[in-house]
């Protein structure tokens, strides 16, 4: 089999996939190509028997769930979240994972996850990240826009099926003044081209110790800016997009990657970003 691999999505206009996995295909010497397969909706059943062709692929919308019938298994991630973003073909089975977890949860080992935690918006990531911190343990607070509040009862019901024990609890972010450990950022708010913009206010920034912003452009969103600036640990969104395509070469080839191997992508990755957004201060 060919050493070819995959994202598919629609649309799928300036993705950083191909830069990041040719980066780790190139540190493990392999031979691959990774190139992008824009399938509409209506075209997925048509085209799946051809992604058969190749060795492994990544998911994006709109297929990480209507992708799930054409495979012929999904792995413990995959059916947590019914949501699958990385197919390996093992010897013509295709088997799918989640790795966006995995991506989460790397980018954060070294936060306090078992502590309390304010995780704002729980849109498509900010369900994985609080499922994610209910499994760290975590005493988990979802700091919600009035409109959410549906949707915010609906995850913590599921949280609450999946471990009866987790410590949860929703909050109009614009109420809430106490201190957390650490704040994860899994709403837009703040992303380019609305830069200026904070998910929290200064007075919980100051109380937290530990800032993770899954925003990825800009690079430094004006939450991590303000929580460095006050000597907090803030991590943003590049990691995850990177420590999630680690853990699918992994999965596709057994391939592992150094801690310094990994930062070097992920700056260039922050580089690239800066590039395509006119430098990241748009
Ligand atoms: P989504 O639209 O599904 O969810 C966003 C949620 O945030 C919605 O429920 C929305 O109502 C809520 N929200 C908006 N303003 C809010 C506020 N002020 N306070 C609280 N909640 C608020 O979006 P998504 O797919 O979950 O993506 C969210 C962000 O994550 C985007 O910026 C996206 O680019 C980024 N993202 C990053 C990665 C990565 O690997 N780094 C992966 C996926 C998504």
């Amino acid at each position: 089999m060919s050493g070819k691999y995959t994202l598919i999505g629609y649309p799928l206009g300036h993705s950083m996939s191909p830069l990041i996995h040719e980066r780790l295909f190139d540190l493990s010497g392999r031979e691959a190509s990774y190139d992008l397969t824009e399938i509409a909706p209506e075209e997925l059943a048509e085209k799946a028997r051809s992604l058969r062709e190749f060795k492994g692929f990544n998911i994006t919308i709109p297929h990480k769930q209507s992708i799930i019938p054409f495979l012929d298994e999904i792995g413990e991630s995959a059916a947590r979240y019914r949501s699958v973003n990385c197919v390996v073909n093992d010897g013509g089975r295709l088997i799918g994972y989640n790795t966006d977890c995995d991506g989460f949860c790397r980018s954060v080992e070294d936060y306090p996850m078992d502590g309390k935690v304010l995780l704002v918006g729980c849109g498509g990531v900010g369900r994985m990240m609080a499922i994610e911190a209910a499994r760290s343990g975590a005493d988990l607070t979802i700091g919600i826009i009035p409109c959410d509040k549906e949707r915010a009862a609906a995850l913590t019901q599921e949280i609450l099926d999946m471990k009866p024990d987790a410590r949860i609890r929703t909050v109009l972010t614009a109420d809430l003044d106490e201190s957390f450990d650490v704040i994860l950022n899994a709403s837009p708010v703040g992303m380019y081209p609305r830069t200026d913009a904070c998910p929290v206010s200064d007075a919980l920034i100051e109380k937290c110790s530990y800032v993770f912003d899954v925003i990825y452009n800009p690079v430094e969103t004006l939450l991590m800016k303000k929580a460095r600036a006050l000597g907090k640990t803030a991590r943003g969104g590049a990691a995850m997009l990177v420590l999630q395509a680690v853990k699918a070469h992994e999965l596709w080839d057994g391939d592992l990657y150094t801690e310094e191997q990994i930062d070097e992508i992920i700056r260039a990755t922050e580089q690239e970003v800066m590039k395509q957004s006119g430098g990241g201060q748009k």
